[in-house]
This record gives structure tokens, C-alpha cells and sequence, in this order.
């Protein structure tokens, strides 16, 4: 018999024993959802990331919903999103029936270009989204050096747990912060989200809306003096909820998070060493102004000089067993976008530029030194 292909993943979660323990806990106690351990679990969250309030949500994507919600983001604004992001960034907007207005991103940082957010701004910008995409902050503090006060900022930090910036966490740099746990992320619940942010109105807000727009949390109704009794309902809300079973599955995630960031951050440096020599590959660059939280290692194919075409470079890649990926897409080239705002593939060209020739290779916490050393000479032998 031969030997089983090898195969190196873009990215595995690090979940195991402790998770499975824990969710003992719940499971045996009967409250199944958002209870004492949603409660512990944001307490520690916020803690993490230096913030007064941290809300589960049962995604990135919901998160990001309640957040424009909590806002007041409806009918008639705009809202300035980065299009090369994850398409939820700008789909939460159309949620609230407000407008989505792509901009384009840096070339080598991937994230928010200020002077394209600035040049989108109308009497009707109610908010912007600046995405920490990968796991690297936006520049934040040239963002805000263009953006008015009025205008609110939603961070999508959903690749960014534990990412800081200037000495303040993730989170905490704009009004909200949105984060996710899907298991592509650092951490992961499954799926799950948490809202965070620094507003107690805000927070109160959006604690309501998380749960039908109830005046009264589940927990602290059952706490209360009269249980029997139902809360009043005095505006439209969702219900986006984590389980508590998610929870205890996050509380101990959340104490990896540092040992999960420090380890992948190791062996970024392994890979500028051993792919320095390759003249058509950018390497992403380490930011000065604080902590990557590398969730992803993208790349940059750079199209006039590499051997190949990116797409072709992964197909070899995918036969030798390592897995790649674009590092995402353009939203504004999507189909429903373009269809329904009428974008042209060339309108955002950084962001055009990034869907076509960013290629994300493997970094996770499930690697050995053996695969990493193995994905880098896949790649060296791509530039012979
Ligand atoms: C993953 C991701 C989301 C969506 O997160 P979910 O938890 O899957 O809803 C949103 N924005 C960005 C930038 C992402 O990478």
C-alpha cells in the first residue's frame, strides 16, 4: 500500500479534551443557552480586550447586524465598507436597509484605504466599517484623521481576536466592535460572535435587540422577584443568542488565544526567512503599530513576474497536498453586488488587484515545525 497523501490544511481548529470537559458543565446543569457561562465568557472577552462590554451573538455576521442596529443605521444612510472583505462586512449593512458604499483597500496591508473611504463620504454616512482583516488592524488613526466625528465607526474585527493597535486591543478602537468565532477564526465556538464596545447606552441597546427586544435578559427575568411574569416588547428585535454550551467551549478557547497568536506569530517569521528569496512573492509585512493576529498568512503572486499565473501556482500547490486560498474576495465583483449597485470589476482597483492575486497559505496552531518546513519548500520548488 502507498503511504496517505499528505495534506496541509489553510487552517484546522485547535479544539480538544479541555472543550470537551467543559461542556460537561451545561450540559449537566440543563441551562442550555445564554446563561451563567455566555455570562463568564463575556466577562473574560471584554476583560482580554479592555473594553466595559462584551455581548455574545450566535455570529460575526449577527454581531455586525445588531451593531448597525444598535446604531440606528435604517433606511436612507450609507455605511462605507472596504470591499475586499468577507461579503457579510457589507450584507449586514443591506440588512438594516441602509446602503453598503465599497472602497478600496491598501495593496500591502489589505485593509481600509483611508483616502478612498474619505472620498465616499456623503451628507448620508451614517457609519464605516474598517475591517482588521487577517488579523491586522486598520490604521485607525489615519481613518479618524479623515473621517468625521459624526461618523460612527463598527470595527469588523472578526479575524482580530486578541489584534491590537497603538497599545489598545481590538474592539475597543471605534464605537463597536464585531468579532467571530467560526472555526476558520483564531478561536472558535463553532459558530458564534461577540459584540464588543466602550457606549454603556450602546450596550444596553444592543443587549435588548440580541433578545426580540425584550426589556428583560432570560436570566435576569428567572432572577427576578416575579419570574411568571413576560417582558415587555417595545421594538422590533432578533434573536441572536449564543449557547451557553458554545460558551464554556469559548472560555476556554479564550485562554489559548495568547499561546495560539504567539505560536503562528513564530512561524510567520519562519516563513519570511525560508521565502525571503522569492522575488514575485510578497511576504505580508509585520505592523509597527501593534499586535497581528495572523489568521491568516496571505501573500501577494505578484503577476508580472511570477512564473506562473496565482491560480495555476495553487493548483501545483494542491497537488503537493498544501492547501491554498485567495485571501478573499472583492465584494464589489460579486454578483448581487455588481447587479444591484451597478460596480464594474475595475471601479476598486486595490481591491480587484488583492482578489486576484493574494494567495493565503497554511498557518494554524495544529501544524508541526515538519509541515511548515514542508509548505515552504513546496513553494521554493515553484520558484526553481
Ligand atoms: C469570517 C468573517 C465574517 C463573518 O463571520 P461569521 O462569524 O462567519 O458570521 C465577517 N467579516 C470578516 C472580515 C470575516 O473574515
Amino acid at each position: 500500500m502507498t503511504a496517505p497523501k499528505r495534506i496541509i490544511q489553510i487552517a484546522q481548529p485547535s479544539t480538544g479534551d479541555e472543550e470537551w470537559q467543559a461542556i460537561r458543565a451545561p450540559l449537566q446543569s440543563g441551562w442550555l443557552t445564554q446563561g451563567p457561562q455566555v455570562a463568564a465568557f463575556e466577562t473574560a472577552f471584554a476583560e482580554r480586550h479592555q473594553v466595559r462590554h462584551a455581548l455574545a451573538t450566535t455570529s460575526c455576521t449577527t454581531a455586525l447586524h445588531l451593531a448597525l442596529a444598535s446604531l440606528g443605521v435604517g433606511p436612507g444612510d450609507e455605511v462605507i465598507v472596504p470591499s475586499f472583505t468577507w461579503i457579510a462586512t457589507a450584507n449586514a449593512v443591506l440588512y438594516c436597509g441602509a446602503t453598503p458604499v465599497l472602497c478600496d483597500v491598501d495593496r500591502t496591508t489589505y485593509t481600509i484605504d483611508p483616502a478612498s473611504a474619505a472620498s465616499k463620504l456623503t451628507e448620508r454616512t451614517k457609519a464605516i466599517v474598517p475591517v482588521h482583516l487577517f488579523g491586522r488592524c486598520a490604521d485607525m488613526n489615519a481613518l479618524r484623521a479623515v473621517i468625521p466625528a459624526h461618523v460612527r465607526i463598527v470595527e469588523d474585527a472578526a479575524c482580530a481576536a486578541g489584534a491590537d493597535y497603538c497599545g489598545t486591543p481590538a474592539g475597543g478602537l471605534g464605537d463597536v466592535g464585531c468579532f467571530s468565532f467560526h472555526p476558520r477564526k483564531s478561536i472558535t465556538t463553532g459558530e458564534g460572535g461577540m459584540l464588543t464596545t466602550n457606549d454603556d447606552g450602546l450596550a444596553e441597546r444592543a443587549q435588548i435587540l440580541r433578545s426580540h427586544g425584550a426589556s428583560l435578559s432570560e436570566e435576569q427575568r428567572h432572577a427576578g422577584p416575579q419570574p411568571y411574569l413576560l417582558p415587555s416588547f417595545d421594538e422590533l428585535g432578533f434573536n441572536y443568542r449564543m449557547t451557553d454550551v458554545q460558551a464554556a467551549i469559548g472560555l476556554v478557547q479564550l485562554g489559548k488565544l495568547n499561546a495560539f497568536i504567539d505560536e503562528r506569530d513564530h512561524w510567520t517569521s519562519f516563513y519570511e526567512d525560508a521565502l525571503a528569496g522569492i522575488p514575485w512573492l510578497r511576504l505580508p509585512v509585520k505592523p509597527n503599530e501593534g499586535r497581528h493576529a495572523w489568521q491568516a498568512y496571505v501573500t501577494y503572486v505578484d503577476p508580472e513576474t511570477a512564473p506562473l499565473p496565482r491560480n495555476e501556482l495553487m493548483a501545483r500547490l494542491h497537488t503537493m497536498g498544501v492547501a491554498t486560498r485567495p485571501g478573499t474576495h472583492a465584494v464589489h465583483s460579486l454578483g448581487y453586488y455588481r447587479d444591484r449597485f451597478g460596480y464594474h470589476p475595475e471601479d476598486l482597483p486595490g481591491a480587484r488587484d488583492c482578489e486576484r492575486n493574494t494567495m493565503a497559505i497554511p498557518l494554524h496552531n495544529r501544524m508541526t515545525a515538519d509541515d511548515y518546513r514542508y509548505v515552504a519548500d513546496a513553494i521554493l520548488s515553484l520558484a526553481l
